[in-house]
């Protein structure tokens, strides 16, 4: 099975992890290996072999040279560019998306739904190259023209996660290549090969296209090269996704050379459903939210909180759908699953190290709370908490697992302030049928969160709008809106097309 998915995508079980640009893959064979395995089994998928530090400084030299091209290529010729790479992987989808659901462990759906991500990013990327605004303003001097204008950045890095294994190199990189810069790859190590794919499409689709190398890849046996990366000053920009942990490293080590990040970190979402909602919408949201991805996405719904009124009704609705949802736990590559495995088998000794803290901090597992010892790969039963407070020390961390807190609330109030109470900030949700509880929650005095909804649950995100979290996920935002922003410098122009020279503060020099 897993050989006729590489082969698909022209993959072989033994590949080199590093795109030197100029249609070269790198012969290092030195530099370590990554072998992902895959979650369902455990079993070894293919053997990449990692990049060298001369394999590192051959990529950056030749993505700074391929930039001095690319920013002078008008912006909806970067778009073509772009259009021609969204083409390559619809034709892909298939192939791609069952790679990520082997790799990585999410259902076969899901797998399709991302590729189906980098496709949309690429579109939207496409329209986006031909509306690279920036203000003009009246100027106060006579006989002068004031504007900012936004310049491409230059070589930029994407550090990505292993649970959105290709689209969010897409979020960053359509982007940054329609605003005129090259990107360096470093992928997760638990999933180089579906990073590898994503590359050889793209690349052969700028190749086709008569288009220069404008996307780069390495990956890293260890730290060391990710390190080194982070620490180059010859990058401007460092895209990271991933652990709040490592997230806050990487941000003071950027800063500390006064680069730019971009951060993209750790959730732990809630939603609120209050006395009016609709339960026929909030609880599939509910469901989807927590146990979709096994729990691994940075938007899973972890907490949840439920009008004391009716929280026993809700929970139980939500312990039976659980059950079912336990009979279809299974290979993600089969089109029954609903839910497949965790990623590693570490993810399951923190799964079950959390299960175990809850219960000692005084919360009831009320469905699930254990691992699927008698199958090969890493699978645990989706789970539900009671009985425990906000403020409580497993509550407040992401667990990267399907384990859901629920917890009741008397008001409105009540439940948001609860809700804000995490140092985390990336996605929220309320299911009311109340305009002016709606009003409350969107508001300034609402949810502090980067993505609020209403009557929609937390996981997910369109292209379109500005993804990103506050507080501790980091404050970054990309894919949509005006993203594409922090891909690009800002500039100021004045010009003065007058025979005069007025001096700012009215100041004269008798010259
Ligand atoms: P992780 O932090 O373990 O790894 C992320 C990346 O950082 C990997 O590529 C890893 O190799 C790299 N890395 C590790 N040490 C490094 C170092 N010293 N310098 C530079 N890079 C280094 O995260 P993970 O387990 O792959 O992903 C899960 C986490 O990512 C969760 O916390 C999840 O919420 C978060 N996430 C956030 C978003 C978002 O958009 N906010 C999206 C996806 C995942």
């Amino acid at each position: 099975m897993s050989h006729e998915i590489l082969k698909a995508l022209g993959l072989t079980g033994e590949q080199s992890g590093t795109y030197l640009g100029n249609g070269e893959w790198s012969k290092t064979t030195h530099a370590g290996t990554l072998q992902p395995l895959n979650p369902a089994t455990n079993e070894v998928i293919g053997t990449v072999h990692a990049s060298s530090a001369a394999d590192y400084e051959i990529i950056v030299k030749r993505a700074q040279e391929a930039f001095k091209v690319w920013r002078t290529t008008p912006a909806p010729q970067r778009g073509e560019a772009v259009r021609l790479c969204g083409e390559a992987l619809r034709k892909h989808k298939d192939a791609l998306g069952s790679l990520v659901a082997l790799e990585m462990g999410k259902i076969k759906p899901e797998g399709d739904g991302e590729v189906q991500e980098m496709i949309d990013i690429a579109d939207f990327a496409v329209g986006q190259s031909r509306m690279l605004y920036g203000y003009t303003m009246h100027s106060e001097r006579p006989g002068h023209r004031m504007y900012e204008q936004y310049q491409p950045l230059g070589v930029i890095g994407i550090i990505s996660a292993f649970n959105f294994p290709v689209a969010v190199w897409a979020w960053n990189a359509m982007l940054a290549a329609i605003c005129g810069d090259i990107c360096i790859w470093k992928p997760s190590p638990k999933t180089p090969l579906s990073a590898i794919a994503a590359m050889k499409i793209c690349n052969e689709a700028l190749k086709d296209g008569g288009f220069p190398d404008l996307f780069f890849l390495f990956n890293d046996a260890g730290t060391e090269l990710s390190q080194a990366f982070v620490d180059d000053h010859r990058i401007p920009l460092i895209s990271f996704t991933g652990s709040t942990k490592v997230g806050r490293h990487v941000g003071e080590r950027v800063a500390k050379r006064m680069g730019r990040s971009l951060l993209e970190l750790g959730g732990n979402n809630a939603i609120i459903v209050d006395e009016s909602a609709d339960l026929k919408l909030a609880i599939p949201a509910i469901v989807f939210g927590a146990v979709g991805t096994a729990g691994q996405r940075c938007t899973t719904t972890r907490r949840l909180f439920v009008h004391e009124s009716i929280i026993d009704d809700v929970t139980n609705t939500l312990v039976a759908a659980y059950k079912q949802v336990e009979g279809k736990i299974g290979d993600p590559t089969l089109a029954t699953t609903l839910m497949g495995p965790l990623n590693s088998k570490e993810a399951v000794t923190a799964y079950l190290a959390a299960v175990e803290k809850a219960k000692t901090s005084g919360g009831t597992v009320r469905t699930g709370g254990a691992a699927l010892a008698d199958r090969k790969g890493n699978f645990v039963l989706p789970t539900i908490v009671t009985g425990l407070k906000n403020s409580d020390d497993v509550v407040q961390t992401e667990t990267f697992a399907p384990i859901l807190y629920v917890m009741p609330f008397k008001t409105v109030d009540e439940a948001i302030e609860l809700q804000n109470s995490v140092p985390q900030g990336l996605s929220s949700s309320i299911f009311t049928q109340n305009l002016k509880v709606t009003e409350q929650y969107l508001s300034a005095a609402g949810s502090d969160c980067g993505i609020a909804n209403v009557n929609i649950g937390t996981s997910g995100a369109e292209i379109g709008g500005a993804f990103g979290g506050e507080k501790e996920t980091g404050g970054g935002r990309e894919s949509g809106s005006d993203a594409w922003k922090v891909y690009m410098r800002r500039q100021t122009n004045t010009i003065n097309y007058s025979d005069a020279l007025p001096l700012a503060q009215g100041i004269k020099f008798d010259l």
